[in-house]
């Protein structure tokens, strides 16, 4: 199974650039997601991958091979569309077979093929059946299905769940988790859903404007992020930034913005110290405040809350901070009503600091 390499890939669309030198190494196996908001250059990247674009500068390479001169064909390569474009006249052992009988393979290698792959995907009992006789998961895997037939070594998605409404998006996510976790192959999947880039990754590739912002494991990105626009990206409400000043007070470094003067922890603090920042952007996520009414104030916020979403045994809190808006996730059972002033602790390792003009990480 080669790893895939992109070396200084670069698109020209007649005189304007849309990616600008992507460097990506991605091993043997992983699913690589490549996520970030529309038009930032995902579908562009995969699209040269597969050979369905000109490279205008930079280089692909599976293995030792350098593909960005090749055919689509000889790639190497399988693609797995929106909408599985599925035969609806044929049966799911002949969906998957297609590429199989065009190519007059023996028969008994075919059935074989068919059997293991359906085997792998849950879809041994289904053979017999037309598409529309199967529910969307199981389509969405006949069309997954064929494309591991074809015994390709690379598998590329392009957005597959994003025509489906909220629930089937939901089930096939699942579905996808499942089956990756079978199915040893080397896998590219866009999409600009945050939350489908979580749950399925090995690496996640955060894109924006034709860049690459940073790449990583799920946990490595959401807990470190290397930038503000990362922070903002990833995590579900979205992180909390807030303007601030720092300064020294008895030894210890503030951070004081409207309506707060929180003391922060040491180890941040001398990292700060180091950078000799002054003004930041102080990042908290909505998970890493707590009600804490007895917390000191050089640990918390003070919100007055404006609005409460009660979504199930979390409840995601919309306050006021001074002019700016905090969002807080806690757990329903915390009483609280609305328009109330409360305070909330912030978790030391939840404390994220930005440089208020490049906006990188400290
Ligand atoms: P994404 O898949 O992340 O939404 P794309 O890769 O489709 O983004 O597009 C990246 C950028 O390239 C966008 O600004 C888009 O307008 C531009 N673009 C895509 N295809 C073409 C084309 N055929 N001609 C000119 N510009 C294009
Ligand atoms: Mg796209």
């Amino acid at each position: 199974m080669p790893r895939i390499r992109l070396e200084g890939l670069v698109k020209r669309y007649g005189a304007v650039e849309v990616l600008h030198g992507i460097d990506l190494d991605m091993a043997e196996h992983e699913f690589t997601v490549l996520v970030g908001p529309s038009g930032c250059g995902k579908s562009t990247t995969l699209r040269m991958i597969a050979g369905l674009e000109s490279v205008s500068d930079g280089r692909i390479w599976m293995g030792d091979r350098e593909v960005g001169a090749l055919d689509p064909k000889d790639r190497d390569i399988a693609m797995v569309f929106q909408d599985y474009a599925l035969y609806p006249h044929m049966n799911v052992a002949r969906n998957m077979s297609f590429s199989l009988r065009l190519q007059k393979r023996p028969q008994a290698e075919i059935d074989k093929r068919v059997r293991e792959v359906a085997g792998m995907l849950g879809l041994a009992d289904y053979l017999d059946r037309k598409p529309g006789e199967l529910s969307g998961g199981q389509r969405q895997r006949v069309a997954m299905g064929r494309a591991l037939c074809r015994d390709a070594s690379t598998f590329l998605f392009d957005e597959p769940l994003s025509n489906l409404d909220a629930k089937l998006r939901g089930q096939m996510r699942s579905e996808l988790a499942v089956m990756r976790q079978t199915v040893k192959k080397n896998m590219i999947y866009v999409t600009h859903d945050q939350i489908e880039a979580m749950t399925l990754a090995d690496r996640i590739v955060v894109m924006h404007g034709g860049h690459i912002q940073q790449q990583g494991s799920p946990s490595e990105l959401f807990r470190r992020p290397a930038n503000k626009f990362v922070a903002g990206f990833l995590g579900a409400p979205p992180m909390n930034f807030l303007d601030i000043e720092l300064r020294e007070e008895g030894g210890t470094l503030r951070a004081s913005g409207r309506g707060f003067s929180l003391v922060l922890p040491d180890a941040l603090a001398d990292r700060a110290r180091h950078a000799a920042m002054r003004k930041a952007t102080l990042g908290i996520r909505p998970s890493d405040l707590d009600f804490a009414p007895d917390a000191t104030a050089d640990r918390a916020l003070d919100l007055r809350v404006v609005v409460s979403e009660y979504v199930g045994a979390q409840s995601v809190l919309i306050c006021d901070c001074g002019g700016a808006r905090v969002t807080v996730e806690i757990k329903s059972e915390t009483p609280v009503a609305l328009g109330e002033t409360l305070r909330f602790g912030v978790r030391p390792e939840g404390l994220h600091l930005f440089d208020a003009e490049t906006e990188r990480a400290l």
